[in-house]
C-alpha cells in the first residue's frame, strides 16, 4: 500500500485508505473529548478552513446545534444571502458503463436510449432560458460514439449560440488531458465529476464494467483537467453508498490534493444522496444517510472549505434544502428535469429516461418566490467566468473576502433582470423590496451608486450588467 502524500500522483496516495481510516479511528477515540472538540471549533472559526482529520472530528463529535450555527455564521460572513441557482441539461442517456446505482447503466435494457441533436439542444436551451436560467450543467453518459468530446464541444457552442445561457459548466465522463484542453477551449465554467465513492472496494463492486470501472483512472480526472488548463473544477461523493464518515474525510483530502499540487482547490463540492431510479435497487445500498447526519456534512463541509461553493439538487426535498440552505449550501438547482429532452415538450423519447427521482418539483419561478420569502437573494450571477476571474485568482478574492464585494451587487443586478424578464407580480414586488433592502447593505458609497445606476439601466432595458 502506497504511503499517505497529499502530493502524490497517484489516487492510492493521496487518497489514502490507511489515512482515512486512521482519521476516522482518531475522530471515534477523540469524540467525547469536549476541549479538543472547542479547540477545533475556535480554530474553525477563524475561518481559514480546516483538514480532514479535525473536518472528521467535528463529524463524530460537535453538538448539532453548534455545528450548524458556526456554518451559518461563515456562510453568511462569504456569502452573504444569496444562493445561485442553476439547472442541469441531460444531453444523452447512451453510457458503456456498468455503474449499478444508475438507471443508465449499459446493462439496463429497459432504458430508452435518447441522445439530443442539436436541434433538440437549441430547443432544451430555449425552454431554460425562457424559465430563466443563465448558468446550466451538461450532463451525458460516456460513450464513444455518441457522445465523444466532439459532440460535447459542438453542444457547448450551440448552447452558447443560442444565447440567454451566460455559463456552460460540464459533467462529463474522466477523460484525457488532450480532451479537457479541447474542453477548455470551447469556453467551459466549471468542469464537474463526482467520484460516487472514494471507498475503492465498494467503488469497484459497484462499476464492474466499463472505463469508469478503474477507480484511479476516475479519481485522476481532476489532475488531468487541471494539467489540460481547466482552472474551476467540482467535486463531489453519492453519499449513501459507502460510509459517509469516510467519504466526507476523502472529499476534503482531495481537495487538499488539489490545492498543495495547483495551488488552487475545488472550485466546487456537490453533495448529491442516494436515490431510487427506475432500473436501479436502492436496498443493497444500505439504509441510507439520515437527514440529520447529511446536514451535519454540509456543514462540516462549509466550516471546513469556506471559500468552496457547496452544490445541493433537486434530489433532496424542500425541506432538506431549506436545512441545507441554512448549514453552509450556496447553490442550488430549481425547476429541474433529469431526463434527456425533459425542458421541451416537443422533445421525443424524453419519457422514462429519468436518471434519478427529484424531490422538489417545484418551478424555478416558485424557488425564487420562496429564497425570497426566507430572505435570500436568488442569484442568476456569471461574472466570474466571463470576467476571467477564475482559478487561482478566484480563490484569491474568495479567501481575502472580497469576492463579497462582486457576489452581492451581481446578485441583485441579475435578481432584477429575473424579476422584470420572467417573474409574477407577487414576486416581483418581493424582490424590488429586498433589493432595496440589500442595496443599503452595500458599504462602498462608489460600489452602491454604481449598482443604483446599474439597476435603473436594467430596468430601461439593458441586459448583462456585472462587476
Ligand atoms: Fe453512465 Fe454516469 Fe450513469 Fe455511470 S453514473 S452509468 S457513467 S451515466
Ligand atoms: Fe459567483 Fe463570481 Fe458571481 Fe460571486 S461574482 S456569484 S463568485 S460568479
Amino acid at each position: 500500500m502506497l504511503p499517505y502524500d497529499v502530493l502524490s500522483p497517484h489516487a492510492q496516495g493521496f487518497i489514502n485508505h490507511g489515512e482515512i481510516m486512521e482519521s476516522l479511528a482518531w475522530a471515534e477515540a477523540q469524540k467525547d473529548n469536549r476541549d479538543l472538540i472547542r479547540q477545533t471549533m475556535l480554530k474553525a472559526g477563524e475561518k481559514k478552513g480546516l483538514g480532514h482529520r479535525d473536518a472528521a472530528l467535528l463529524l463524530a463529535g460537535a453538538e448539532s446545534g453548534e455545528l450548524f450555527e458556526l456554518a451559518g455564521k461563515i456562510k453568511r460572513e462569504f456569502y452573504g444571502s444569496r444562493v445561485v441557482l442553476f439547472a442541469p441539461l441531460y444531453l444523452s442517456n447512451h453510457c458503456v458503463n456498468g455503474c449499478v446505482y444508475c438507471p443508465y447503466h449499459a446493462g439496463n435494457s429497459a432504458m430508452p436510449r435518447k441522445k439530443l441533436s442539436q436541434d433538440e439542444i437549441r430547443g432544451e436551451v430555449i425552454a431554460l432560458q425562457n424559465m430563466g436560467h443563465k448558468r446550466i450543467v451538461i450532463e451525458t453518459g460516456e460513450h464513444p460514439d455518441f457522445s465523444p468530446i466532439e459532440y460535447i464541444m459542438e453542444s457547448i457552442t450551440t448552447i452558447y449560440k443560442s444565447g440567454g445561457i451566460r455559463r456552460v459548466n460540464v459533467n462529463i465522463a474522466a477523460s484525457t488531458v488532450d480532451a479537457y484542453r479541447m474542453l477548455k477551449s470551447s469556453g467551459i465554467g466549471t468542469y464537474i465529476l463526482f467520484q460516487e465513492t472514494y471507498h475503492e472496494m465498494t467503488y469497484n463492486a459497484l462499476h464492474p464494467s466499463g472505463p469508469k470501472s478503474d477507480y484511479a483512472w476516475h479519481i485522476g480526472a481532476m489532475d488531468r483537467a487541471m494539467q489540460g488548463g481547466i482552472d474551476d473544477v467540482g467535486i463531489g461523493a453519492l453519499f449513501g453508498l459507502a460510509d459517509y464518515r469516510y467519504e466526507l474525510t476523502a472529499l476534503l483530502m482531495h481537495a487538499e490534493h488539489l490545492e498543495a499540487v495547483y495551488g488552487v482547490g475545488p472550485h466546487t463540492i456537490s453533495v448529491p444522496r442516494m436515490r431510487t431510479a427506475h432500473g436501479v435497487c436502492t436496498d443493497r445500498f444500505g439504509p441510507g444517510v439520515a437527514d440529520e447526519t447529511f446536514a451535519r456534512i454540509v456543514a462540516c463541509l462549509r466550516i471546513s472549505a469556506p471559500y468552496t461553493g457547496i452544490i445541493i439538487s433537486t434530489r433532496e426535498s424542500e425541506e432538506i434544502r431549506r436545512t441545507a440552505l441554512d448549514a453552509g449550501v450556496s447553490q442550488i438547482s430549481g425547476g429541474s428535469r433529469t431526463t434527456v429532452g425533459g425542458y421541451c415538450q416537443s422533445a421525443i423519447g424524453a419519457a422514462g429516461t429519468k436518471q434519478f427521482e427529484i424531490n422538489d418539483n417545484r418551478s424555478l419561478g416558485e424557488i425564487v418566490a420562496w429564497l425570497l420569502e426566507r430572505g435570500y437573494i436568488p442569484s442568476f450571477c456569471t461574472a466570474c467566468y466571463r470576467e476571467g476571474r477564475v482559478g487561482d485568482r478566484f480563490m484569491e478574492l474568495c479567501k481575502s473576502g472580497q469576492i463579497q464585494n462582486c457576489c452581492q451587487p451581481n446578485a441583485l443586478m441579475t435578481l432584477q433582470e429575473y424579476l422584470i424578464d420572467y417573474a409574477d407580480l407577487p414576486t416581483r414586488q418581493a424582490g424590488e423590496k429586498l433589493i432595496r433592502g440589500e442595496l443599503g447593505n452595500i458599504t462602498s458609497d462608489k460600489t452602491r451608486a454604481f449598482v443604483a445606476e446599474c439597476l435603473e439601466r436594467i430596468k430601461q432595458g439593458e441586459r448583462d450588467l456585472r462587476i
